[in-house]
C-alpha cells in the first residue's frame, strides 16, 4: 500500500514503478501469468472479506457481491489467462504487392505505467477488472479506489501489497487531492470510471502529457417497453436491474418508456416483481443493499418531488434505506429526469410509439446502455439502426458486461474507449506495426527518383493489389 502525503510523494512512485518497468520483467508471459494467478488467489483466499467489505460499503447481500462482482472478475481472470497466449502472439498481415517480399506484423508491447481510478458503486469490480487488463498487457499500474467506499478501499490496498509484485503494482488510497496529486505525474494510459465532472478533470490533466484514456462514465440509460412483450417477464428483469445494488449500476435501466397499451400491464407487473423479489416490506428483505451514504441519500430524497408514486414507502436515513420506488406520470421535465438518478427510482412516461421513443432518446446525450422490450422485429431494427449508445439490450438489462467479448464502455457523454476481455488487455498495450524487409532484391526501386508517369502507374496498381 502507497500513502501520498504530497504531489511529490506521488512522482516518486510513478518514478519507482516506471525504473522497474523500464527494467522490462514485466513484459514476460511468465509475469503476467503469475500476477494474474496471484490476484485469482487474492480473490479465493479472501471471499469473505471481500463480501464483508461490500456489505459495510454497501450492505450488498452476499449472493448480490458474488454475482456483480467477485465471481464476474474471476470470469474475466480466467478468460485472461486462457487467451493471453494467443493474444500476446503477433499477428501477421498482408503487404501490398508493391512491397514483395516482405513480411508485416503487429507486435504489443505494454504501455508503460497505468493508473486506474475507480468509483464506489461496484468498488471491487471496477477496480480490479481493469487491472485485470493492466497485468495482461504486462504494465506497471497504480489503482486508486473510491474514499467512498471505505472498507472496499482498505482492504483493496491490505491484499495487493500482500498479494502482487509490490515493484510494479500498488494500490493509493485517497480522495480528490490524491487524485490530483497522482495526476500531475506522467502515466502511459489512465482508465477512470466515475462521473462526468470528473472526467473532465482527468481529460485535462491527461492532455498536459498527451496520455491516453479510456473514460467509463455514466448517464441516464433508457428502456423502452412495448404492448407485444411479455409483460411479466420483462418487468421481472427491470426490476432486477434497476434494483439491483439499490439502483447504484451505471447501466441500471435509468428510466421507462412506454407505449400507452403497454402502461397499465407493465405497472401492475412492475409492483407484483418487486414483491416477488423483495417481499411486501423491502426494509427486512437480506436481498436489497443500502444506499452509499448520507449525501447520496439527500440526493435521492430530493427527486421524490410530487408526481404520482406507483410504489414507494417510508425511508430509514439512519440505516440509509431508501425502498424501491415506481414514479408514473412522469415528464420530460421534472427533476427526475434531468440527471442520472443512481438510485432505486425508476420514472415512468408514456411515448406513443417506439418512433417518439426514438426521438426522446436522440434529443438528449447518448447513453451508456439501452434496453428494448418488443417482440416486433421492426421495432428492433429501428432501435439499433437508429439509436447510438455504448450497450443495447434485448429484453434483458446489464448482462451485456458479463460476456467477455462485448466492449463495455460509452459513446459521447457516456464515456470513450471500451474495456473487457480482449479489449482490457488492448487498452493497455501499443499495437506496435512491425514491417522486415529483406535489403535484396531491391524492387522498390520503381518509387526512387528520378520519377516518371510511367513508374506512377506501376507503383498505384501494386498498391492497390495485396500479395
Ligand atoms: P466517486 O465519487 O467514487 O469518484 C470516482 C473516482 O474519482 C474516485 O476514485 C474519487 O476519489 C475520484 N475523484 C472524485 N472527485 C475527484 C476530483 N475532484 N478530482 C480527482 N478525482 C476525484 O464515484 P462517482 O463519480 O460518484 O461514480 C458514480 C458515477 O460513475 C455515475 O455517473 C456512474 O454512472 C458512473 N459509473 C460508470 C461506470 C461505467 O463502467 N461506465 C461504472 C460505475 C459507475
Amino acid at each position: 500500500m502507497s500513502t501520498l502525503r504530497s504531489a511529490q510523494d506521488a512522482l516518486e512512485l510513478v518514478s519507482r514503478l516506471r525504473t522497474s518497468f523500464e527494467t522490462g520483467f514485466t513484459r514476460s508471459r511468465d509475469w503476467r501469468t503469475t500476477q494474474l494467478r496471484a490476484l485469482r488467489r487474492m480473490i479465493i483466499e479472501h471471499e469473505q472479506d471481500i463480501e464483508a467489505a461490500l456489505m459495510a460499503d454497501l450492505g450488498k447481500p452476499a449472493v448480490e457481491a458474488q454475482i456483480t462482482e467477485i465471481g464476474f472478475v474471476l470470469g474475466e481472470i480466467d478468460h485472461t489467462l486462457t487467451h493471453l497466449a494467443r493474444w500476446m502472439k503477433p499477428q501477421r498481415v498482408r503487404v501490398p504487392a508493391a512491397l514483395v517480399p516482405a513480411s508485416a506484423r503487429v507486435v504489443s508491447e505494454p504501455l508503460g505505467v497505468a493508473l486506474i481510478i475507480a468509483p464506489w458503486n461496484y468498488p471491487f469490480q471496477l477496480a480490479i477488472a481493469p487491472l485485470i487488463g493492466a497485468l495482461a498487457a504486462g504494465c506497471a499500474v497504480v489503482v486508486k479506489p473510491s474514499e467512498i467506499s471505505g472498507a472496499t478501499s482498505n482492504l483493496l490496498a491490505r491484499l495487493v501489497a500482500e498479494y502482487l509484485d509490490p515493484r510494479a503494482c500498488a494500490v493509493v488510497e485517497g480522495a480528490a487531492a490524491e487524485t490530483r496529486w497522482l495526476l500531475e505525474a506522467r502515466w502511459d494510459h489512465i482508465l477512470y470510471t466515475g462521473n462526468e465532472r470528473v472526467a473532465r478533470v482527468i481529460a485535462e490533466a491527461a492532455a498536459k502529457h498527451l496520455t491516453p484514456t479510456t473514460l467509463e462514465l455514466g448517464g441516464k440509460s433508457p428502456t423502452f417497453v412495448d404492448e407485444t412483450t411479455d409483460m411479466r417477464a420483462a418487468a421481472t428483469r427491470i426490476v432486477w436491474g434497476k434494483f439491483v445494488n439499490a439502483g447504484q449500476t451505471c447501466v441500471a435501466p435509468d428510466y421507462v418508456l412506454v407505449t400507452p397499451v403497454a402502461r397499465p400491464l407493465l405497472e401492475r407487473a412492475l409492483t407484483d416483481a418487486v414483491e416477488a423479489m423483495f417481499g411486501s416490506d423491502p426494509e427486512v428483505s437480506p436481498s436489497y443493499a443500502r444506499i452509499i451514504n448520507d449525501t447520496h441519500f439527500d440526493r435521492l430524497t430530493a427527486l421524490l418531488g410530487t408526481g404520482r408514486s406507483l410504489l414507494g414507502g417510508k425511508l430509514d436515513k439512519k440505516s440509509r434505506y431508501f425502498p424501491p420506488t415506481i414514479l408514473a406520470d412522469e415528464s420530460a421535465g421534472s427533476p427526475v429526469m434531468r440527471d442520472e438518478i443512481f438510485g432505486p427510482i425508476l420514472p415512468m412516461i408514456e411515448v406513443a410509439t417506439h418512433v417518439d421513443a426514438i426521438a426522446f432518446i436522440n434529443a438528449r446525450p447518448k447513453p451508456l446502455a439501452l434496453y428494448v422490450f418488443s417482440e416486433t422485429a421492426r421495432v428492433r431494427r429501428d432501435f439499433t439502426e437508429q439509436t447510438s449508445s455504448g450497450a443495447l439490450g434485448f429484453n434483458v438489462p446489464l448482462a451485456h458486461m458479463s460476456v467477455h467479448d462485448l466492449p463495455f464502455g460509452g459513446v459521447g457523454m457516456s464515456g470513450s474507449g471500451a474495456y473487457h476481455g480482449k479489449r482490457s488487455f488492448e487498452i493497455f498495450s501499443h499495437a506496435k506495426a512491425v514491417l522486415s524487409k529483406p535489403l535484396r532484391p531491391e524492387t522498390l526501386g520503381v518509387i526512387f527518383p528520378p520519377y516518371s508517369r510511367r513508374k506512377a502507374s506501376l507503383v498505384t496498381g501494386a498498391l492497390r493489389k495485396l500479395s
